[in-house]
């Protein structure tokens, strides 16, 4: 995953940071009376939404309308803790219910054809876009923008003429299209979306739901998503691999598998697939080593194989090319001292440089580890020991 996705109620808050128009609203996320004070301060009918990272919720019956307080407790009750597509809900949106006279779409989207931001635009939302981009792309009006020169007002201009949107709210569309180019710009998104955009009975433009996507390589921008980038990984590993920047992968085998580089990690991967035995998971730290980060990936990997107990053998594939041996060396020492691992063998092949790998060869001598030069004889062995019953 490259991305990641906020949840709804995330981008209705920057949406309001940018000044585009938002329902009001409010989190809940207990069965307590949250959801009480939220009636008395929004008042009903309420909309609850399911807070969960992905589309077609309403089909799903992952958004239901509550008209009086007994109902809202009941499916505030039945959401909570329910599953909806795979994800558990933790929490639910509660909105003033918006009284719908139209729905329309509108996104900024990053062309990767072109390599610039493309804005989308139809006077149809709420369903599906893509559907209607293959059945009647005639009724989208799609615009590249020239990130240099940014989103120019005749642009928007243009689009709502052609879309025929109402004609009293013109200017205010015009502004929230260039508000949401802005979101989309600020937070380096790869999609920012408001399907619907609602035009309700009183005449008001709302955005009635959200969806941005950012980019994983700009997330260093954006500390205060970087640390939640890894929350909708179900496998508890996968997630912690995640969250320490690592690359791990879980997989149903009985050999944990870990190198200093993705290609690495694949060829060793194969070798053992070669000699008959199959990986339990796969480990990528990336290049550039530090002790934390080899301490981290030995963590996940001794985790791996408390939890799951065929995995046999862990085998660590290291090139020590320009990472520092002590560094490498001590952060897998650190992670032994951490763990207790009475569950698996643990093999690491060492090679590179050559004062590198005898001096990291050196600091490891008088572990548990068993070392080798040759990734061959490596891995035979590591295939040895997870054969042996
Ligand atoms: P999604 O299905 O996950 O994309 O969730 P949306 O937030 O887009 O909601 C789906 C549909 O529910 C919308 O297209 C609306 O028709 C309806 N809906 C959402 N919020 C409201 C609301 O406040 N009032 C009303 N009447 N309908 C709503
Ligand atoms: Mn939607």
């Amino acid at each position: 995953m490259c991305s990641m996705r906020l949840l709804e109620y995330e981008g209705k808050n920057i949406f309001q940071d940018f000044g585009i128009p938002v329902p009001e609203r409010r989190l809940i996320s207990t069965t307590g009376d949250e959801i009480i004070r939220a009636i008395d301060e929004i008042g009903l009918p309420l909309v609850l939404k399911a807070q969960v990272p992905t589309g077609g919720r309403g089909k799903a019956e992952g958004i239901k309308v509550a008209e009086n307080r007994e109902n809202a407790e009941n499916i505030v009750g039945e959401l909570l803790g329910s599953d909806l597509k795979n994800y558990e809900i933790t929490s639910l949106l509660a909105e003033e219910k918006l009284e719908i006279d139209k729905e329309m779409y509108c996104g900024i989207v990053g062309d990767r054809e072109s390599g610039v931001p493309e804005v989308v635009a139809c006077s149809e939302g709420g369903g599906d876009i893509e559907q209607i981009a293959k059945e009647s792309p005639e009724k989208i009006e799609f615009t590249h923008i020239d990130p240099l020169s940014g989103f120019e007002a005749y642009q928007a201009k243009d689009i709502i003429k052609k879309l025929s949107f109402p004609g009293d709210v013109f200017t205010e569309m015009s502004r929230i299209l260039h508000k949401l180019y802005r979101v989309f710009d600020s937070y380096d998104a790869k999609l920012s979306e408001i399907n619907p955009l609602v035009l309700t009975k009183n005449g008001e433009l709302k955005a009635a739901d959200s969806k941005i996507v950012i980019d994983d390589y700009s997330l260093f921008r954006h500390p205060e998503y970087k640390e939640k980038t890894g929350r909708h990984i179900q496998n508890p590993l996968e997630r912690e691999g995640k969250e320490k920047g690592l690359n791990y992968v879980d997989l149903d085998g009985n050999i944990a598998i870990m190198a200093n580089g993705a290609g690495l990690a694949m060829a060793t991967m194969d070798l053992v697939n070669l000699e008959g035995e199959s990986p339990a998971a796969f480990l990528d730290t990336g290049g550039g080593l530090n002790r934390k980060r080899m301490k981290n990936a030995l963590k996940v990997l001794l985790k791996k194989a408390k939890s799951d107990r065929k995995v046999k053998v862990i085998l660590l594939n290291i090139r020590l090319q320009i990472s520092p041996p002590d560094a490498a060396a001590h952060g897998l020492l650190d992670a032994l001292e951490e763990m207790d691992n009475s569950e698996a063998s643990i093999i690491v092949v060492l090679r590179g440089r050559n004062q590198y790998v005898e001096k990291a060869k050196e600091f490891l001598k008088d572990s548990e580890i068993s070392l080798f030069s040759d990734v061959r004889e490596g891995v035979l062995e590591a295939v040895k020991i997870a054969s042996d019953d």
